[in-house]
């Protein structure tokens, strides 16, 4: 196999666990994160030789550093996933204009920067596939998270506008978007009260948003795509 995938947000939640599909696979992975020893902890898990690499999605410096010590060390990207996401959840009114600002620059500028480092190897090659993970927030809205919800809604507008943009060159840009998923992000959301509006009853589990995201990355004729993958939260909100 030896194809190389940039999994960003690769140290938990679910970009760990598309790590954890992809490794048996062949892949050969680079797992991104600010936090080096936490993106370390995760490859060291995989077993094999998977790389980890510190990068904040939001600096052009790093990404641009990033996408060098990957052809360095595991050859051009062929697959990238955008999982590096934050919520600064609130009204927008009481949103001080850092948090404004964060999840801006990590959910929407970060997918565009990567995608843009990743668009010149993917040219050259005349091949790639890319998934951006989104949010069921960001085709919805919610209260208290017009923020997030503009900075996911924002990546689904860009994610489909690259995919036509770059089809002709046979690169592919996909969008999976979770509801709620059990990671750190949801980790003090009282499950017991939301999931009664969760038709399937329950949160979702990483491994279980990771099969879509692996789905579209390996699928050759599926491009423009948002594939929503919410327990079918969509439907009852
Ligand atoms: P986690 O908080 O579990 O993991 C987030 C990952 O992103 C970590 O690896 C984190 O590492 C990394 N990250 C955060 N900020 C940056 C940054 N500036 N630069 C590089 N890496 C960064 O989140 P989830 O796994 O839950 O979320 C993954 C994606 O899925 C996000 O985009 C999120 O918005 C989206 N999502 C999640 C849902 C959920 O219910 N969990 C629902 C819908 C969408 P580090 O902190 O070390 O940088």
């Amino acid at each position: 196999m030896n194809k190389v995938c940039a999994i960003f947000g690769g140290s938990r939640g679910i970009g760990r666990a598309v790590a954890q599909l992809m490794a048996p696979k062949g892949y050969r992975l680079a797992l991104i994160a600010r936090n080096l020893e936490a993106a370390k902890a995760a490859a060291a898990e995989l077993g094999g030789d998977h790389l980890a690499l510190s990068c904040d999605v939001a600096k052009e410096h790093d990404v641009q550093h990033t996408f060098e010590e990957m052809e360095k060390h595991l050859g051009q990207v062929n697959f990238l996933v955008n999982a590096a996401g934050i919520n600064r959840d609130g009204l927008l009114v009481r949103t001080k204009t850092e948090d404004l600002v964060s999840q801006l620059h990590t959910n929407l500028l970060g997918s565009m920067l990567t995608c843009r480092a990743a668009m010149r190897t993917m040219i050259q090659q005349q091949g790639g596939s890319i998934v951006n993970v989104g949010s069921i927030i960001g085709l919805k809205g919610n209260s208290g998270q017009s923020v997030y919800s503009a900075s996911k809604g924002g990546l689904v507008g860009f994610s489909r506008a690259l995919a036509k943009e770059v089809a002709r060159k046979k690169i592919r840009v996909n969008v999976v978007a979770p509801g709620f998923v059990r990671t750190d992000m949801t980790k003090d959301l009282k499950e017991e009260h939301l999931k009664k509006n969760i038709p399937l009853g329950r949160f979702g589990e990483t491994i279980e948003v990771a099969h879509a995201i692996v789905f579209l990355l390996e699928s050759p004729y599926i491009t423009g795509h948002v594939l929503v993958v919410d327990g079918g939260l969509q439907l009852a909100i």
